[in-house]
């Protein structure tokens, strides 16, 4: 698995932003940068097509075009850039790549119909995705599970995703689990749950804090979510909230957390 962003929706720093944490990461550099959201899973599976994927596939020096698979966990633009897309048209590319399949929330779904009325151009198929759905693709089995997360009118979703060896669960954005959830995943004993810190100390309730992701820990090994000796990462970390790489380091992992980066990669 390849972090190839970790940070919330303004990236680490907000351009616009002079706050202490801001300020520290754009002196530090390093792990202290962080890119919007998105992991790469082998060179096959992508979760979440943010504005910062052309930046990140160069920094980690990954391609794209052997994609075969796009989860897509909502529309928020820090996780859906549509543009990106685009540049699968033979115009751009000269070198077509292999056919992909993209599953995402219905109104990503209609986005890209809405963008792409002839799917072949980008060489796509599309499917939509409800809560507690499961389906297999590319020797990969998914499953759907609703988040908390993005009001009535947007529908967002956790993804688990099992390759026959390893499972993982990857859950951003949200805040606490819905109770729903929490029966989905109970037992499945996860090799890796990577977990959305948004929040640091602040408060917000659609987006996790330092609290409900510890909270969230004990959940998961009390009800058997997460393997024992399995782990557990924070992503989607936030500038307002969270101080730079190392300190939150220091916070998290104590309790037995790996505080993700900007490229780092994870073999099971
Ligand atoms: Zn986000
Ligand atoms: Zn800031
Ligand atoms: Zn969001």
């Amino acid at each position: 698995m390849t972090f190839l962003g970790t940070g919330a929706g303004e990236g680490y720093p907000d351009i616009f932003c002079e706050c202490d944490g801001c300020r520290e990461a754009r002196s530090l550099g390093g792990r202290n940068l962080r890119l919007r959201s998105a992991l790469l899973v082998n060179d096959d599976l992508l979760l979440d097509l943010g504005p910062d994927l052309v930046a990140a596939a160069q920094q980690c020096n990954v391609r794209l075009s052997t994609l075969r698979t796009i989860l897509v966990t909502h529309g928020h633009r820090d996780h859906f850039h549509l543009f990106n897309l685009v540049f699968r048209k033979p115009s751009f590319t000269s070198v077509r790549p292999p056919r992909l399949k993209l599953f995402a929330p219905p109104d990503v779904i209609l986005a890209i119909h809405n963008a792409f009325p002839n799917l072949e151009d980008v060489l796509m198929d599309v499917q939509p995705v409800a809560p507690f759905e499961n389906w297999e693709h590319n020797g990969y089995r998914c499953a759907s599970y609703t988040a908390f997360h993005g009001g009535e009118k947007m529908q967002c979703l956790l993804y688990s995703v099992d390759d026959g060896q390893h499972r993982f669960l990857y859950a951003t954005d949200t805040g606490p689990f819905p109770e729903a959830t929490w029966p989905a995943l109970r037992g499945q004993l996860f090799d890796v749950i990577i977990l959305e810190e948004t929040m640091g100390p602040g408060e917000y309730p659609q987006h996790m804090n330092w609290r409900d992701f510890l909270a969230h820990q004990r959940r998961f090994q009390k009800e058997s979510i997460l393997r024992p000796g399995g782990k557990l990462i924070a992503t989607h970390i936030g500038h307002n909230w969270n101080p730079v790489h190392d300190k939150v380091a220091q916070i998290l992992e104590p309790a037995g957390i790996t505080v993700a980066y900007d490229g780092l990669v994870i073999k099971l």
